[in-house]
């Protein structure tokens, strides 16, 4: 299949309704388009439509059993395509968070095809902030089934660049809208008439639902190993995840011994290290999540450090720094555990 790879400048969106015009036209005839939203890039199709959303799973590789979350640029769509348990709350977070870059799940209305739920009776609803994003959703006139676009188990992509290592050849077409801002995906709440769940975090802290909402139960998939035969809320975050090819390995302990230990460890020409600026690690194998001062730094580099080491084909173990669970630390520790499958090497 030939991909268009088409640039949009993200300040400038009106500009830009010629090709968005044409991105929609793809949508609305069932093809896939790779764009940009304020978290990582979505693989989107017509969610109203099985077929297209079949094609998303073909292209990425992904589960069946994997549900898609959904993108409206209208926040009636919460209701509109989902039996509201608790409009409460529901009100509260569209009016707080919305749009932005959290996804709720509540019981799905009928006409939400199966295949975009992987059969659940739930659906998972997202409204972006992207201006390209919404713009795309307006022009299509329909939600838009978007889960990352990236290959199946590899790091979501933050860059156009990431996406067309992935998805060249497979989609439609690619829109270039450079970085996304928040750079890890959604925070995935469930919300039921008993209250708020946390299945994954993103750029939506539990303690910033806290403030609005009371209390939120956090899923226990977000930060341990399930046992054999139990089930995440969210099924997606039993799949191993975000991992590059090198096996990664997250250092706990004192500063100047985890430095120390990387330092050394890049002796070795198959080593490759994630550190923060301060570490002061001068190395082509050393890659800057960002200032350790500045989580949100590290959330838009996360995903660009852990692909980098698979453009260096001799990295076989990768050490990485593991920041505090608060705000959005808990979603960055979320991301690390997963790509080094819970190993956590204790200095
Ligand atoms: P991604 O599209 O890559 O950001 O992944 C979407 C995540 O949302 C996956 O972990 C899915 O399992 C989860 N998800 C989507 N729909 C539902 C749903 N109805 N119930 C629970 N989790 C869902
Ligand atoms: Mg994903």
């Amino acid at each position: 299949m030939e991909t268009k790879v088409v640039k949009i400048c993200p300040e400038r969106v009106a500009d830009f309704d010629r090709e968005l015009s044409e991105a929609a036209e793809i949508i609305r005839g069932g093809g896939l388009v790779a764009f940009p939203t304020e978290t990582v890039y979505g693989l989107g199709a017509n969610a109203l439509d099985s077929t297209a959303a079949s094609r998303i799973y073909n292209a990425k590789g992904r589960p069946s059993d994997n549900p898609l979350i959904i993108h409206i640029s209208d926040p009636d769509g919460f209701e509109r395509w989902c039996e509201v348990e608790n409009k409460e709350a529901l009100d509260k977070i569209k009016a707080d968070f919305t749009p932005g870059p959290i996804t709720i799940i509540q019981k799905k209305k009928s006409i939400i095809p199966d295949t975009v739920t992987a059969g659940m009776d739930t659906v998972a609803v997202r409204c972006p902030s992207n201006p390209i994003a919404r713009r795309l959703i307006e022009l299509s006139g329909v939600p838009i089934a978007a889960p990352s676009a990236n290959t199946s188990g590899r790091p979501s992509p933050t860059k156009a660049s990431h996406v067309i290592e992935d998805m060249m050849g497979k989609v439609d077409m690619i829109i270039d809208g450079g970085e996304c801002e928040v750079g890890l995906e959604s925070t995935i709440i469930m919300l039921k008439e008993d209250g708020v769940t946390l299945l994954r975090p993103g750029g939506i802290t539990k303690e910033a639902l806290e403030e609005r909402l009371g209390e939120v139960k956090v899923d226990k998939a977000v930060l341990q190993r399930l046992e054999e035969g139990e089930k995440p809320l969210a099924p997606g975050m039993k799949y191993r995840h975000y991992a590059p090819v090198a096996t990664v390995i997250a250092l706990k302990g004192e500063d100047s011994r985890v430095v120390e230990f990387m330092k050394k460890a890049l002796d070795d020409e198959g080593t490759g290290v994630i550190c923060y600026r301060e570490d002061l690690i001068e190395n082509g194998r050393a890659q800057i999540l960002g200032s350790r001062e500045d989580k949100r730094e590290m959330a838009h580099r996360l995903f660009d450090c852990l692909r980098a080491f698979d453009s260096m084909p001799n990295i076989k173990t990768v050490y990485t720094r593991l920041p505090d669970t608060d705000d959005i630390g808990l979603a960055l520790v979320n991301r690390l555990i997963k790509a080094c499958a819970y190993t956590v090497k204790e200095l």
